[in-house]
């Protein structure tokens, strides 16, 4: 592994990591050398396997990170652990899929919670932590909607133009204390999070005919970017949102 890209040693904390892109990323941090505290709803015990397989210690710990109780004791234990955490993947979240005429509060609250406060306070979190040692990598996963709004699926358009608003507010606080804090927002991706819309041919087709890679994203597709992220490559790298789309922001 070229130093630059070397992670071996580090200490990566991914939330929902269980499944999807969390999975994909934490399973690319362990390839590149980090240890991965692995955090979800459900035990991710299946990415820790995969990160074991890869050689690296592998911490799952099971939590709803909606509430900041929640996100303290999801810290603590991690650093309690392995003594720190280097690198943060605030990825964790969730989509409602509602035309705006109807709605609901839940589905506005339950995504804004999970997609933006959370990525703040787990930030903040593991910030103090990071900002004691004068190093830190934070990445956020934002989205295609950071950009625009979607269809039907206003909260989540809401939240994650926070996630971008999020990444350059702390970068602005907080490269001077030696940490980076950036974005990865990826295009369509093949996860649960795109079942439902999957479902439907015609906007499936209309995406991918706007997709100049001609397919949709895969997991592994993030690897590269979240390791760039994390690493020394990307130490004079701050408050960037970094495209991951197979080019659909390009046409
Ligand atoms: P996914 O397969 O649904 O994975 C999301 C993960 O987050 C799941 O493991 C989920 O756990 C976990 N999670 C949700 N709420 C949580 C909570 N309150 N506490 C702890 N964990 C929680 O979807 P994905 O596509 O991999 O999504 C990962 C991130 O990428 C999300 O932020 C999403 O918005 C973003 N993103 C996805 C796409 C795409 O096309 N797929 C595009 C742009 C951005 P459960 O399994 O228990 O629900």
């Amino acid at each position: 592994m070229h130093t630059l890209f070397d992670l071996t040693g580090k200490v990566a904390l991914v939330t929902g990591s269980g499944t999807g892109l969390g999975a994909g990323m934490a399973r690319g941090l362990a390839a590149a050398g980090a240890d991965v505290i692995l955090v979800d709803r459900t035990d991710p015990d299946e990415t820790a396997e995969a990160v074991r397989g890869l050689g690296r210690k592998a911490l799952t710990l099971s939590a709803d990170l909606s509430g900041l109780p929640a996100i303290r004791e999801t810290v603590r234990k991690g650093i309690e652990a392995f003594g720190r955490i280097e690198i943060l993947i605030n990825n964790a979240g969730i989509i409602r899929r509602t035309p705006a005429v109807d709605f609901s509060e839940s589905d506005w609250d339950d995504v804004m919670t999970i997609n933006a406060k959370t990525v703040f306070f787990m930030s903040q979190e593991v910030g103090r932590d990071m900002m004691k040692r004068k190093s830190g990598k934070i990445i956020n996963i934002a989205s295609l909607l950071s950009f625009s709004g979607g269809i039907n699926v206003p909260s989540y358009a809401a939240s994650k133009g926070a996630v971008a608003q999020i990444t350059k507010a702390l970068a602005n606080e907080w490269a001077q204390h030696g940490l980076n804090i950036n974005a990865i927002a990826p295009g369509y991706m093949v996860t649960n999070n795109t079942a439902n819309l999957r479902k439907d041919p015609e906007r499936t087709r209309a995406i991918s005919d706007r997709i100049p890679a001609g397919r949709w994203g895969m997991p592994e597709d993030l690897q590269g970017a979240a390791v760039y992220l994390a690493s020394k490559a990307s130490d004079y790298v701050n408050g960037h949102v970094l495209v991951v789309d197979g080019g659909w922001m390009a046409r």
